[in-house]
């Protein structure tokens, strides 16, 4: 793609707006901070910059552009990333720059994946009348199937392998896809006469499908599931999500349910925040991705016992990642979608308006076989996990006051950690040290921001100059990109690193404003320490060989130009 054309949608897209549409962040200082999605972050130590363009996490290091943050959270290439942000700016991208784009392979099984949902969803209407009266059936209306993208797979081996075919997609990569089966050399349709639920990532790509029998066959799984792919890994995603994300922000709170038809049931109802599991249980994951939109989940499961327990457990996981939980448990017998095709949208209003938050919820657990100190015990293992005290002693009052059990006695045993803890290790900080080599360091951030200094940078010093590893990495880094005026841009500078130590540490370098410091100062400061470390090296190789003289004429040259530039600086800082 053309530069200028990177460079207009850069500019059309503020790091600071895009970063929000994934995240709140805080104007604080100069610059805006926010929760780190890239680990599991307490404080906020993602730190993002208005002016330059640029984010950086001081806590577990990732750092970039604009184009960097969208390629990172989304696992898009360059290409991807831009493509994406030009959508979100409204910005058209030539047509033959499109084809040369589409060049990765993820995005090859994404344009696969595409044209294959929107193949199941022409056959829905086209030819798939007994799938539509199926649905009528179970009062689902056709507007809510091609809402959601909802799809017929036809009964026949070959249709959507000729298909895609036909689209020119190759043979190889089809293989690949999880859509086809092997059948004695031959590929064949995986998914035949069956209603498809393609799963979408949270921007609306299809990544994967389900495919439900509609008549129970002997033998014949009732779903089956595309495998996992480059796109798809089980129990990341959220079904739903990328249609009710922006109304679970706007409700404060997200409903929680299990599978695909308690999710139509309550989107067509109206209950337009919810999301399926797609499984039993809630994965970190799946509550990772959820976080991103809310703060509170209400778990909506099945009354039995199997149900409640899915309930609970995923709810304590919310619980200890510092999430609001409330639990709706449904009359025994009924799920999402029966209780309000039996008893109407009010009933299933009513049950989320009175559902409990989960603490309250343990206190009154309807399970016998649990015992209250068992329940008590699950909710502090989950506080264990909470890394936010205040959260915590929060939590500790409330358990306190469901259970009737004194503070005192929960805190003891909060503290005294009985079971085994699962904790995520926390990142290490991987800031650079200031006090070591600060010449080196401040030098480049010099000339990161002034492009004379960065021409006299390749000029005047070479890489042995660099005592530190990272910053002559770097300083190798900066020099073999010999960089032109226009490309001074902080923003520019990280677009194509692939190295991410140079990335984030050159991240980390552009995030300071050098103002109190001089290049020439640094230059010789740098200068002097070079002086000073072939010295000790010549030192060294004369005790071993006293008497070649050819070693003791060079230290005496050194020495002599160490004089004159010690003299000199001390002269500059005294007159
Ligand atoms: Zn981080």
């Amino acid at each position: 793609m053309e530069q200028n054309l990177i460079e207009q949608i850069r500019q059309a897209n503020d790091i600071v707006e895009v970063i929000q549409d994934y995240l709140p962040l805080k104007h604080v200082g100069s610059n805006w901070r926010g929760l780190c999605p890239f680990h599991n972050d307490t404080s906020p130590s993602l730190y993002v910059s208005q002016p330059k363009q640029i984010y950086k996490c001081f806590a577990c290091g990732k750092a970039g552009n604009v184009f960097g943050f969208v390629q990172d959270h989304e696992k898009l290439s360059f290409m991807e990333a831009v493509k994406k942000l030009a959508q979100r700016a409204g910005i058209a991208i030539p047509e033959y720059e499109k084809t040369k784009t589409v060049s990765t392979r993820r995005e090859q099984l994404l344009l696969t994946y595409k044209s294959a949902a929107e193949f199941f969803a022409e056959s829905l209407f086209a030819h798939g009348k007994n799938v539509l009266d199926y649905l009528a059936k179970r009062s689902f209306s056709a507007a809510t199937a091609k809402e959601l993208q909802l799809g017929y797979a036809l009964n026949s081996e070959k249709a959507l392998l000729n298909h895609l075919l036909k689209e020119g997609l190759p043979v190889a990569l089809l293989k690949d896809s999880g859509l086809f089966g092997n059948y004695s050399g031959n590929l064949v349709d995986q998914f035949r006469d069956r209603l498809m639920f393609p799963i979408h990532n949270s921007f609306g790509e299809v990544i994967a499908f389900g495919g439900r029998l509609l008549e129970e066959k002997p033998g014949v799984g009732k779903y089956i599931n595309s495998p996992g792919t480059e796109l798809y890994t089980k129990g990341k995603e959220l079904y739903g999500l990328h249609k009710t994300k922006y109304n679970i922000s706007k409700a404060g709170s997200a409903i929680v349910c299990e599978g695909y038809f308690d999710f139509l049931r309550l989107f067509e109802s109206g209950f337009t925040n919810a999301v399926a599991s797609l499984g039993t249980a809630l994965t970190e994951d799946q509550i990772t991705l959820l976080k991103r939109f809310t703060e509170h989940g209400v778990m909506l499961y099945d009354g039995d016992a199997a149900g409640i327990k899915a309930a609970v457990r995923g709810g304590l996981l919310c619980l200890s990642r510092g999430m609001e939980v409330s639990v709706g448990i449904l009359p025994a017998g009924e799920d999402p979608d029966s209780l309000i095709l039996n008893q109407g949208k009010d009933a299933m209003q009513q049950l989320l308006d009175s559902a409990p938050d989960l603490i309250h919820f343990l206190a009154g657990d309807p399970r016998p076989e649990q015992k209250t100190a068992e329940r008590i015990d699950l909710l502090l293992d989950a506080l264990r996990s909470l890394k936010d005290p205040v959260k915590r002693e929060l939590l500790v009052k409330d358990i306190s006051e469901a259970f009737s059990i004194s503070q005192n006695a929960l805190n003891s045993k909060l503290h005294r950690s009985s079971s085994p803890v699962q904790t995520t290790p926390v990142a290490e900080p991987v800031t650079l040290r200031r006090s070591e080599n600060t010449e080196e360091r401040d030098l480049l951030i010099l000339s990161l921001k002034d492009y004379d200094a960065y021409k006299l940078l390749a000029s005047e010093l070479n890489q042995s100059y660099f005592s530190n590893r990272l910053y002559r990495n770097l300083y190798n880094y900066l020099t073999e990109q010999s960089l032109s005026a226009e490309d001074f841009n902080p923003s520019a500078l990280l677009d194509h690193i692939e190295n991410n130590e140079i990335k984030e540490s050159l991240a980390e370098l552009l995030f300071e404003d050098g103002q109190h410091m001089r290049f020439e100062d640094c230059l010789s400061g740098i200068r002097i320490r070079k002086i000073q470390r072939d010295l000790e090296e010549l030192d060294r190789a004369i005790v071993k060989d006293p008497n070649n003289l050819e070693l003791l004429k060079q230290k005496e040259k050194l020495a002599h130009s160490y004089r004159r530039m010690t003299r000199k600086v001390v002269n500059k800082v005294l007159f």
